[in-house]
This record gives C-alpha cells, sequence and structure tokens, in this order.
C-alpha cells in the first residue's frame, strides 16, 4: 500500500467538497442534508453477516470512498444500496426518503446508478448498444450518448464495435458511460481499478472531475487504497463488515489507514507503550 501523500487531491477542494465547498454547495436548508443516507445496515448472505451495522452519509458534491480488503463488504455495501440485496437490519434514506424497500429499478429511475465490479456490459452488443441501454429509464440531465462521447474522445469512432472485443480500460470507459446516460445523482462505482494496469486506473479517475462537474454525488468502492486517497473527499474503511476507519483523508495518518485496512492494532505512541 503506497503512501496516502497528496491525498483528498487538488480538485476535490476545487469541486466544492472541502467543508467550505460543502457549506457553499448546500446553500439552502435541504442542502444541508446528506443525499445518501446509510444507518446501521446489516446484510447477510445466507449464515455469512456481510456488513454489520455500518453507516455513511454522503452530502451532495462529494466522492465518498469506500475502502477495505477482499470480502470486506465494500460491494455488498453498493449492491444494497442499488437495492440488489435486501438488508437484514438498517435504514437507506436518499433524497429525504425511506429507500429500504424500494425495488432496485425505481432506485435506478430516482437517481442511483452503479457501475458494477467487472463491468458487466453485453459483450455481443455494440458500444453505442450498451450505452443506449443505460439511456432507456434515462432521467432527465446533461448526460446523453453524445455527452459520452465528448468525455471519451476514442469512443465515438468505435461506436459500432462489440465491447468483447475492447481493452479492459475501454470497458470500463462504456460501462461508466452506461451508467452516465441515466442522468443519476448518486454514482455508485465498484473498483474500478478491478484488472487495470495503473496508468489505465489513473486515466479512467482523471474523467472523475469533468462527471462532477455536471452536479453528480460519487460513493465509489476501491481495493486501491492511493487511488481512493487521491480522489477521496471522504473516506471509510471497511474490514470483514465492520467500520474500522471514517474520516477525511487529511484528518488520518496512513498508519491508521493501514492498521484499520488490514485488522492491526493501532500503534501506540511511545510514551504510552513504555511500562
Ligand atoms: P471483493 O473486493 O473481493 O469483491 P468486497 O469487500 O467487495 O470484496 P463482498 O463482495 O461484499 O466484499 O463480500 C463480502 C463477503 O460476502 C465475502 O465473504 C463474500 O464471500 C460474501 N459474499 C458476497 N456475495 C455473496 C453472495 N452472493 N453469496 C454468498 N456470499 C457472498
Amino acid at each position: 500500500m503506497s503512501e496516502p501523500k497528496g491525498r483528498g487531491g487538488d480538485w476535490t477542494e476545487e469541486r466544492g467538497t472541502s467543508d467550505e465547498g460543502r457549506s457553499r454547495l448546500r446553500g439552502g436548508p435541504e442542502a444541508s442534508e446528506p443525499l445518501l443516507e446509510v444507518s446501521e445496515l446489516t446484510v447477510h448472505h445466507g449464515q455469512l453477516r456481510a456488513l454489520d451495522h455500518v453507516s455513511l452519509r454522503v452530502f451532495p458534491g462529494e466522492v465518498y470512498a469506500i475502502i477495505g480488503a477482499n470480502g470486506a463488504g465494500k460491494s455488498t455495501l453498493l449492491r444494497t444500496i442499488a437495492g440488489l440485496h435486501q438488508p437484514t437490519d438498517g435504514a437507506i434514506r436518499y433524497d429525504g426518503k425511506d429507500m429500504t424497500k424500494v425495488r432496485p429499478e425505481r432506485r435506478a429511475t430516482a437517481g442511483i446508478a452503479m457501475v458494477p465490479e467487472g463491468r458487466r456490459l453485453f459483450g455481443s452488443l455494440t458500444v453505442e448498444e450498451n450505452l443506449q441501454i443505460g439511456a432507456t429509464y434515462a432521467r432527465k440531465g446533461p448526460w446523453t450518448i453524445e455527452r459520452v462521447y465528448e468525455l471519451f474522445g476514442w469512443m465515438r469512432e468505435r461506436r459500432a464495435q462489440r465491447t468483447a472485443q475492447l481493452s479492459g480500460g475501454e470497458q470500463q470507459s462504456v460501462a461508466i458511460g452506461r451508467a452516465l446516460v441515466a442522468n443519476p445523482r448518486v454514482l455508485l462505482l465498484d473498483e474500478l481499478s478491478l484488472g487495470l494496469a495503473p496508468v489505465v486506473v489513473q486515466r479512467i479517475y482523471a474523467m472523475l472531475p469533468q462527471i462532477l462537474a455536471t452536479g453528480l454525488t460519487v460513493l465509489l468502492v476501491e481495493q486501491d487504497v492511493s487511488q481512493a486517497l487521491r480522489v477521496a473527499s471522504h473516506l471509510q474503511c471497511l474490514l470483514e463488515g465492520h467500520t474500522t476507519l471514517e474520516g477525511r483523508p487529511s484528518e488520518v495518518t496512513p498508519a491508521q489507514v493501514e492498521a484499520a485496512y488490514f485488522g492491526l492494532a493501532p500503534e501506540q505512541d511511545e510514551e504510552e507503550s513504555e511500562p
């Protein structure tokens, strides 16, 4: 795990995700509420408790990153927010409304879109056909297929190509485009870096400022901690379904992140550890 230097990325501050920016973004009284709120969420897969009373609050305009090792429960959390798993306990509120029992398709049309782990494109369909699927029940908003082609410069020329023929990074871009054309308010990104070379990952994450500039809020899941720290305005670490650390990236130390990620006992101050 690399040192989380330069965390909180400059552009997140510019985008109004600093405390000051947050209050600026909130503006009126309604904007002081979180756009997405997860309270004491517990999810089981059979006997396995994948999430154990996990809570989080995501405010408009934030990039909220969930980090954690394999099996920490990150995907389960995103999938439950999208409505693909039912929690055994806890609640999900979105835009002030209780969404806990709402069907996945209604969550999507209300403005929650997910880029799933592993992309899940229709490989035998073309780039444009995959984007059209994303636009089927689109809300009104700034994102169109044309706008996605502007965001990813290579895509227009290759719109008639089957997505199975694309590289992993190109497929990830189509998956992001497919979510964007639905014009969500909250974009759930499940491990964009999975299986991609670091340079490709950086290129994909470099698109985030342009995506945020259209007013989106992002909740992302990453195993790549340094990447998450680079882009996040808020960080939460999961370990075996529990929250082990939470805060702004600038407020947590690399040692704390490492301890939370691997489940190590936090280092004591030298003075405290002396007999
Ligand atoms: P990864 O990065 O490996 O995807 P994760 O942090 O996203 O890890 P989850 O995929 O949410 O973790 O998995 C949490 C736990 O739940 C793991 O022990 C996993 O094996 C289990 N699990 C996840 N999905 C299911 C499922 N559909 N059925 C049974 N067990 C599951």
